[in-house]
């Protein structure tokens, strides 16, 4: 999902659908915008695009008031539906209170039963909606301290936008998992979004990312900063430089374009192949096809067009859908392809499904060799942290050796980057086995928190 969150600006509503609009590639099922007047919160949420849904005058005249958040939406958990749709919105004894969240929590579950049976009564399946009632059953006073009493006890992955009637606030989680930026516009006005990509759009200046573990508040006063966790190393999501975020987005600085570019070099210099040409499936793996091709020598050709007016294929929830959106996605480039020895460059391979059709898509266009290049380890392992993989049983890695998933994909060979090679490229080190620098569980089976549903559902009885 992607977050956005403004303050003090007098045309909240429509920099909030602009930075939700730049942030769209991380959820497409549903958006929703909360601002707040200095008297009373107005709220509009829709299923689909930004673009077809806050498209109106009438639409941004009906949020007033010069602070606002929004969310775009991707379910990974609670499915999807007009009730999961947030931000979330609770009345509370303080105020009205309205919470976006990116990420997952792995304790969610566990939380919900304890509530429910305390008497909180859900109006959602989502698992962020577990916040509301923790901040809403707390025993502290004041709003701020209720919502870090609550934060303190969800465990899992969490960029968090809150808005309540004197502050906008900004959380993370204290690994880092899920990216949260700070930026400025104007003397007076602060912006948090998922990505810088969401800054650029309203022309807002960067200021830095949010810490992990940290909280920040900002209010008439300015901005405050707390870190209301015990302190641990971060470990943030290295598949975000993979594939989730933007590439004209920067994270800690550092641009995720290059990033990219720099795990194609990797990935060439770990597994040549003597080609023709460099071949991107569009647009994921055409960062890392650059690097590749840069790297080994081998001119680079569109050799795959995407059509633009299909979303990504992999993030609508079902299977018959995802089975058609990559027929509608990709065309073969003959001209360029025939006769050719092809290396096809793409950033992961989840089930396999976008491979076994590009692959046949080629051969069909008259290449003469296929080789395929995956700029991201194995995914062997599901993420319980906000990215929408499936169950271990369905990643064709878990299932297939390397060997196996070439014959099953018909490629002529095929090859992943190594996790130290990922490494190299995101951090310019190896993989520390005793204390890695990022989230690689969906590579690595490594999880770097506890799984307190997931480990409670695998009990024996
Ligand atoms: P597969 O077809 O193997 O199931 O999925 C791989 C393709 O989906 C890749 O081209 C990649 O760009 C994209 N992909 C990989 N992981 C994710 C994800 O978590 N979410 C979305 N939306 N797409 C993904
Ligand atoms: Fe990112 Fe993978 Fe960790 Fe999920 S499991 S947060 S996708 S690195
Ligand atoms: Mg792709």
């Amino acid at each position: 999902c992607g977050v956005f969150g403004i303050y003090k600006h007098p045309e909240s509503a429509a920099h909030t659908v602009l930075g939700l609009h730049a942030l769209q590639h991380r959820g497409q099922e549903a958006a929703g915008i909360v601002t707040f007047d200095k008297n009373q919160f107005h709220s509009h949420k829709s299923q689909g695009h930004v673009a077809d849904n806050f498209n109106s005058q009438p639409i941004i005249e009906s949020l007033p008031g010069d602070s606002a958040i929004g969310h775009v939406r991707y379910s990974t958990a609670g499915g999807g539906g007009m009730r999961n749709i947030q931000p979330l919105f609770a009345d509370l004894a303080s105020g009205g209170f309205a919470v976006a969240h990116n990420g997952n929590l792995t304790n969610a579950v566990t939380l919900r039963q304890l509530l429910v049976s305390k008497g909180s009564i859900f109006q959602s399946t989502s698992d962020s909606e577990v916040l509301i009632h923790l901040v809403a059953t707390s025993t502290y006073q004041a709003l701020q301290d209720r919502f870090i009493d609550a934060l303190r006890r969800i465990e899992g992955a969490f960029a968090i936008v809150a808005l309540s009637k004197k502050r906008l606030i900004g959380a993370r989680d204290p690994l880092g998992v899920r990216p949260l930026v700070l930026g400025k516009l104007s003397d007076s006005s602060y912006i948090f979004a998922s990505e810088t990509c969401a800054l650029d759009i309203i022309g807002a200046e960067y200021i830095r990312d949010v810490e992990p573990g940290e909280v920040i508040t900002i209010d008439e006063n300015g901005l405050h900063s707390l870190k209301p966790f015990p302190v641990q190393k971060p470990r943030p999501c290295i598949f975000e430089h993979v594939y989730f975020s933007r590439p004209d987005s920067l994270t800690d600085g550092t641009s995720v374009y290059k990033v990219r570019k720099h795990i194609g070099r990797e990935l060439a210099k770990e597994s040549k192949v003597k080609a023709d040409l460099v071949v991107p499936v569009p647009d994921s793996g055409t960062p890392a096809a650059i690097g590749y091709a840069q790297e080994a020598g081998i001119p680079f050709e569109l050799g795959i067009i995407r059509n633009h007016y299909v979303g990504r294929t992999f993030i609508e929830p079902s299977d018959q859908i995802r089975h058609l959106g990559v027929k509608l996605k990709h065309n073969a480039n003959r001209g360029e392809i025939e006769g050719k020895i092809v290396v096809l460059v793409d950033d992961s391979i989840v089930r396999g499904t976008t491979s076994i059709k590009i692959v046949d898509m080629v051969r069909q266009a008259g290449a003469k060799e296929v080789h395929l290049r995956i700029a991201s380890p194995p995914t062997t392992d599901p993420c319980y942290y906000g990215v929408d993989t499936p169950e271990k049983d369905k990643l064709l890695a878990s299932r297939m050796s390397i060997e196996e998933m070439t014959k099953y994909i018909g490629a002529d060979s095929l090859d992943f980057i190594s996790i130290d090679g990922l490494y190299r490229a995101v951090c310019d080190a190896d993989r520390n086995p005793d204390e890695p620098q990022y989230c690689d569980a969906c590579f690595t089976g490594e999880y770097p928190t506890h799984l307190t549903d997931k480990n409670q559902h695998d009990a024996p009885e």
